[in-house]
């Protein structure tokens, strides 16, 4: 690996499953999928539901609104390319749509951050990549 790649963060990869996805978070649209059997949401996006197994599943567009439901401030870094965000907040989001979400809480003093904060989501730009990513902040 050359020092160049191992100071660019990961970017995904959509396949068929997941293309709805970041497309949607290119268009500035947070996608979440909902079962049109059992009528639950589900995040991430996969071919089954994971509350009943149904195949029919839906996209919806989240209004990107949620709560801090756990969350860890990471000071050491897993990758040379994360270390200028250190520290950072990776946090497991509760989002109004009734999934879970996790991601970074950026835009704030790590420390600022607890369970139960009102967050949004935001999308964040990578070098050597077109894709956003979706990201949220304190509101
Ligand atoms: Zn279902």
């Amino acid at each position: 690996m050359s020092d160049s790649l191992e100071t660019l963060k990961p970017v995904p990869e959509p396949d068929a499953e997941s293309a709805p996805y970041w497309q949607g978070a290119n268009d500035g649209r947070f996608m979440f999928q909902r079962c049109s059997t059992c009528g639950k949401s589900q995040f991430y996006p996969r071919s089954l539901c994971r509350h009943c197994r149904a195949r029919e599943l839906k996209w919806e567009q989240s209004k990107g609104l949620g709560k801090v439901a756990s969350y860890s401030v990471v000071h050491r870094a897993p990758t040379p390319a994360f270390r200028t965000n250190s520290p950072y907040v990776l946090a497991l989001i509760d989002m109004d749509e009734g999934f879970r979400f996790m991601c970074n809480v950026i835009h704030c003093d790590p420390a600022s951050v607890g369970i139960g904060d009102t967050v949004r989501v935001v999308y964040e730009s990578r070098p050597g990549s077109t894709q956003k990513i979706p990201q949220v902040e304190k509101i």
